[in-house]
């Protein structure tokens, strides 16, 4: 009997995968087959999270689908290539199945490589994690014109048919309703917990391979993340049952107790094809329908995964991986320590960075307009900061990092991704948040022994890039703030952030 072989890459580990669907054929038998490489792993340091969220999924995906049937082949290997390697010295398959790497590597690597390796026929399907593999928007445009969000989620939006009324209007007469979502969280409000998952005894093992792993960074006990198809399906439909119906309103808030407020927590599922996207999407346009979340809330939720997600893939690949590199405010700082262990006087700052560190987690806005927010007004270096990035999240990949964090989160692509630099001073961290009450630094001073560092960075960062912030047609109202401080109060920032941008050299682990 002929043998097709599925190779499934550790992060696409879909219920319904492409290549295991493009084997079959009568008369054939087909082998699944997954390699963990241990180099792929060691690359650098992952949260030890998502070492065994990644490893822990891959072993019980194995399983799942012996127990459906399949014949499954799982090698454990130094690389992938010899994993490979291995598979191709011992079997002796009619043609290899595959589907496209969500990451240029891993990509280049399916179709330059893997063909040598095997000499068989090689198919190398479309990538179905991302809805763009079945619909692309914009095909002909050029890598350099600026297509923003809003626009690419309208058309997405349209080609799927989803959130719309039959006479093609959005559904409740609006493509957006972020006027609605943006409260703080206020007095009162209760916020029922994510869905949590007792680790079975696989893996218990697996943390305990983890632990031993020479590199790593955050903590790994207390691991209680799905790590099944089943366990995903669970979290999310605990998340639109008790959470979702809230999700608008407060997706900006931040809070120093509740970190995960309304937010799902589904991206570390999305991210390895424990869930699909447009299950997703289709789920939570049920409970519009049915009447169980308003619209606010179901379209906020939507445009993140039907917006906001395909879109910064589609930014991903729409340039050559070197254009990534840049450094548009040529911000060469280095990390300060801080960053590695949460030692930090800064009351939002240490909890979130001890709370990533804990979990792997933080919601968009804390990644953003604490995180991100801080690295452009103290001019971190925009590579270090994204391997920082990629080493410390348990949904970190590099297609979905690259992009968040050079280009939304640092602006260091020249507004490729974001229309404009995602700056703020301290004022808008005391209206979202709830840390400055309980902060050693004074939220509402400007300068001064007790002056909030984002005040002064944020005011010197103004002032040392005015003339190219002027011409950022949507960063004018900070600009023109500047018109309120007068010579005096200018030497006082810059003379401020210089001393404090010094010390923080001395930081730098
Ligand atoms: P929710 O708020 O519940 O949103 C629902 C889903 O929408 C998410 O699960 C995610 O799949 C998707 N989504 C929303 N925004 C984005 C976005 N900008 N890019 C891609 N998907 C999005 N997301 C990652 O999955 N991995 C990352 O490594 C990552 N790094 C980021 C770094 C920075 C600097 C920034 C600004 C954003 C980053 N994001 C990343 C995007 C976003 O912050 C996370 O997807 C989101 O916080 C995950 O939490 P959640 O599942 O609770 O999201
Ligand atoms: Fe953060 Fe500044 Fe508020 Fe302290 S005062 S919590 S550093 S914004």
């Amino acid at each position: 009997m002929a043998l097709h072989t599925a190779w499934i890459l550790g992060d696409q580990l879909l219920e319904r995968h492409p290549a295991v669907l493009a084997a079959q054929a009568p008369g054939v038998e087909v082998e699944i087959l997954l390699i963990e490489s241990q180099q792929r792993l060691l690359r650098q340091p992952y949260h030890r999270k998502k070492l065994t969220l990644l490893l822990s999924a891959m072993r019980h995906y194995a399983y799942s689908m012996e127990a459906r049937g399949c014949r499954v082949r799982y090698i454990r290997a130094e690389t992938i290539a010899e994993g490979l390697k291995t598979y191709a010295d011992s079997h002796d398959p009619d043609a290899l199945f595959t589907m496209e790497a969500s990451e240029w590597r891993g990509r280049h690597f399916q179709h330059e490589r893997l063909a040598s390796l095997f000499q068989v026929p090689v198919h190398v399907l479309a990538n179905t994690q991302f809805l763009l593999g079945q619909h692309h928007p914009f095909p002909d445009v050029p890598a350099d014109r600026r297509i923003r969000m809003e626009t690419f989620y309208r058309d997405m939006r349209k080609h799927f048919s989803v959130l719309m009324e039959e006479d093609g209007t959005p559904a409740g007469g609006n493509w957006n309703y972020d006027r609605d979502n943006r409260r703080a969280l206020g007095k009162g409000i209760t916020i029922p917990d994510r869905r949590r998952f007792q680790p079975d005894a696989l893996t218990l093992a697996v943390m305990d391979e983890v632990a031993q792993f020479p590199e790593g960074v955050g903590k790994g006990e207390g691991f209680d993340l799905a790590v099944t198809h089943e366990q995903a399906a669970i979290a999310l439909e605990t998340f639109l049952d008790e959470r979702l119906a809230q999700f608008g309103p407060y997706e900006d808030a931040m809070h120093w107790q509740h970190r995960l407020l309304f937010h799902s927590q589904l991206s570390p599922y999305l991210n390895i094809g424990l869930l699909e996207p447009m299950d997703v999407i289709r789920a939570a346009e049920e409970r519009y329908h049915r009447g169980m979340a308003p619209i606010n809330s179901v379209e906020g939720f939507v445009r993140q995964i039907l917006g906001w997600r395909e879109y910064i893939y589609w930014q991903y690949w729409r340039v050559e991986p070197q254009r990534w590199e840049t450094n548009t405010w040529d911000a060469q700082r280095p990390l300060p320590s801080f960053f590695w262990d949460g030692d930090v006087a800064m009351n939002c700052l240490r909890t979130c960075l001890q709370g990533v560190l804990e979990d792997g987690y933080a919601h968009h806005i804390e990644r953003l307009m604490l995180l991100t927010n801080y690295a452009m007004l103290t001019g971190l270096d925009p590579m270090q900061v994204n391997r920082w990035f990629l080493a410390h999240f348990i949904d970190a990949y590099e297609w979905v990092m690259v992009p968040n964090v050079i280009g939304m989160g640092l602006h260091a692509d020249d507004g490729r991704v974001g229309s404009k630099p995602y700056i703020a001073s301290a004022n808008y961290i005391r209206k979202m948040g709830n840390y400055c009450s309980s902060c050693s630094y004074k939220a509402r001073e400007r300068t001064g022994p007790e002056a909030c560092p984002y005040n002064f960075l944020y005011w010197n960062f103004l002032l040392e890039h005015e003339e190219r912030l002027r011409a950022q047609p949507r960063l004018g109202p900070n600009v023109l703030g500047l018109r309120h401080l007068d010579e005096e109060q200018r030497t006082a920032v810059r003379e401020q952030a210089r001393a404090y941008l010094a010390d923080l050299l001395h930081e730098t682990g």
